[in-house]
This record gives C-alpha cells, structure tokens and sequence, in this order.
C-alpha cells in the first residue's frame, strides 16, 4: 500500500491507529485464545503497518507488533525465562514473495546451498527442557523472553517424551496442536453441553494447554511435532533436516512430510504438493516453512529482533473461521 500522500504526522498518527487495533487483536487471539477477526484480517492490517512504517522508518516504536513477538502471559502461571529468545517467523503470501526472500539470500552467498521446507503446523510453540535426559520442564512462547511453565499440562500429551534415548541437556521447541478429529469431537462435545465452540485447531490447542487443571489438557489429546533446538551446539548435526531426524531418534515426534530443496523449482513443488493434500491432511498447516538447511548458516544469518533471517512462512490463503469463543476457566 502507497502512503506517498502522507505527511510525516499523519503518518504516525496512522500508525499508532493501526498499532492500537492490532494490539487489541493480538490481546484477543494470545492472551485469551478468543480471535474476533480472522488471520487474514490481522496479517492485511499488520502488514498496512509494516508498509508505513517502512515508508517512514523514523516512526517505528520499539513497542510496535512489528518489533515484538506474541504478547502478554496470563495470570495463574509461574513465568518462564527464555535464555535464548523464541522468535515468530517472516512471512509471505504469495510465491514471487517467496523467490524474492531465496533470491535475497543467494545474492550473499556465492555457494549455492540448499532449504528445507517444513510444514507450518497451526498450533502454538513450545520450549521443552531435558536434564540428563529427563523432562523437567515446558512453557509456552510468550512474548518470546517470557513465557508460561504449562509443565503439568504437557506431561499429559503422550507423544512429549518423558525421558530421551540420551542422557543430555537439551531445549527442544516445536509445535503443539489438536488433530482434526480431536477439534471435531471436542467441538460436538461443546455444543451437546451449551458451550461455544472453538473457533479453530490453534485456539482450541492453546486454550487446552493453558489449563489450571491437567486432567482438563489430558482430556483434549493434543499432539507435537518437534523442529528445533534452543542452542545448535547441544546437536551432533549440521543441517535442519539432520536436526529432525536427530530429534526422532532421541524420542521426539517430528514431522516427517519435510523435504529439502536445491532450487526454486523444488520449493515450489512443495508449496503446490502441500496446497493440494492440505485438507487430507489429519491437523491442521496453515502454509509452508522454508529454512536454510545448514545450520552453520543459519547462525552466521541470525535474527532480527522478531524473526529469523534464515526462515520463511509461505502462507496459504485463510480458510473459514467458524465462531469465536472464549475458554478462560481461571477467570471464573
Ligand atoms: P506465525 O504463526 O505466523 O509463525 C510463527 C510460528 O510458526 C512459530 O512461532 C511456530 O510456533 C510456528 N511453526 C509452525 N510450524 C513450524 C515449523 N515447521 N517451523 C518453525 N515454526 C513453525 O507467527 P506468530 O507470531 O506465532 O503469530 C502471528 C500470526 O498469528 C499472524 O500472522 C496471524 O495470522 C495470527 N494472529 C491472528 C490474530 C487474530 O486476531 N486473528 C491476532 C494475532 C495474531
């Protein structure tokens, strides 16, 4: 979007509107797992935001959702500090986006290297802690410093590893999220009891994990796969995909519809295979995430204070947000 007509003032003025409403948007869909707009409406309106401030570089606040990930944690849980941050991800909608981030990267360096392209599952992230093996701890992203300890409520999903295959000190992050047939019957569930339904897999996974009750988490059957680490020196590999298959044989689900590309081409087989069998799929992916696959260069890329310079979402088009519900027993 042109904002070329726009004063300075004007500009900020603009901006700080936008910031307002996407600040309350983002109170809604992370504080309280209870969206009021669809995905789409918030990623067209932050994405105004990013235009203007691009535009306008000298109006950018240090507090504006273009400079901080997630938001506020909730009462009712102890705070968890994230030593090594956890970021969001960049991303685009649409391919010629897509080739111009690969484009970018490939202009910097004068080996070609290669990506591995993830499913973007639509849950929420999660930070598990491994000491000599043993599970001793998990919290949700938070703001991306801080997050919440949901350890109680994790150790009710079956494929969270209580013990790993290695005695070792690991940060394992990835992804939980309700499966479709979970969503389904809990959702039939809801209605039979008067209660609103969820109004997506994302919503529903986040408001189940941020219980007060386990017993309420276990009877949700949430699922994980797991894609990262906090600190690439705690792993033997050296590329992303080493990483997952690293990950597996310490106990871990991953997900194993990953692929790594050489070129363009490849990637954009995968974003087309992937845009096809996304409805047969049994969870829920709301686009594709293309990462450099060596990790040595992953590091020397590094992070804005947001995202990672090394990764990308591709996002696909929305699909239908049914209700929008509220599932926040401590305020009760
Ligand atoms: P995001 O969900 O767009 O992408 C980052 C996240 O993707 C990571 O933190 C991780 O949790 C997840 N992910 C899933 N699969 C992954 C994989 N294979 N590898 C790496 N990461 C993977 O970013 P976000 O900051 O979590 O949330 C922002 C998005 O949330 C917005 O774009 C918008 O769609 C939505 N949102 C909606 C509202 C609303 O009111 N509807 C409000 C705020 C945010």
């Amino acid at each position: 979007m042109a904002f070329e007509n726009m004063s300075e003032k004007q500009a900020a003025a603009k901006a700080s509107d936008l910031r307002k409403q996407l600040n309350k948007w983002a109170d809604e869909y992370y504080t309280f797992d209870a969206p009021s707009v669809e995905d789409s409406v918030y990623d067209q309106t932050y994405q105004q935001l990013v235009d203007l401030e691009n535009q306008f570089p000298q109006i950018v606040t240090a507090d504006s959702p273009t400079q901080k990930v997630g938001d506020h944690t909730l009462p009712g849980f102890t705070k968890v500090s994230h030593e090594i941050p956890m970021l969001s991800l960049g991303d685009v909608f649409s391919k010629e986006e897509l080739a111009e981030f690969v484009n970018r990267l490939s202009e910097n360096d004068s080996v070609a290297f290669d990506y591995n392209c993830e499913l973007k599952i639509d849950g929420l992230a999660i930070n598990l802690r491994y000491e000599n093996g043993l599970f001793v701890q998990g919290s949700t992203r938070g703001n991306g410093q801080i997050g919440e300890d949901i350890t109680r409520n994790l150790k009710t999903i079956k494929s969270i590893p209580q013990k790993l295959s290695r005695p070792i000190n690991i940060e394992v992050r990835g992804e939980c999220y309700m499966p479709k047939e979970s969503f389904a019957k809990l959702n039939d569930q809801r209605q039979l009891n008067g209660e609103e339904p969820f109004a997506n897999p994302r919503n529903a996974a986040a408001g189940s994990l941020r219980q007060l009750d386990p017993r309420v988490t276990r009877s949700r059957h949430l699922s994980t796969f797991m894609y990262n680490v906090a600190d690439i020196d705690d792993l033997q590999s050296d590329t992303q995909s080493g990483m997952l298959e690293e990950l597996k044989a310490l106990g871990f689900t991953i997900n194993s519809d990953y692929k790594v590309a050489h070129n363009m081409t490849d990637i954009d087989d995968y974003v087309d295979q992937y845009k096809d069998l996304r409805d047969g799929l049994p969870y829920g992916i709301d686009g594709i995430v293309i990462k450099v696959n060596s990790l040595p260069l992953q590091r020397s890329l590094g992070a804005t204070v947001k995202v990672p310079r090394w990764a990308i979402a591709y996002k696909f088009p929305p699909e239908e947000v049914q209700t929008v519900v509220r599932d926040i027993e401590w305020t009760v």
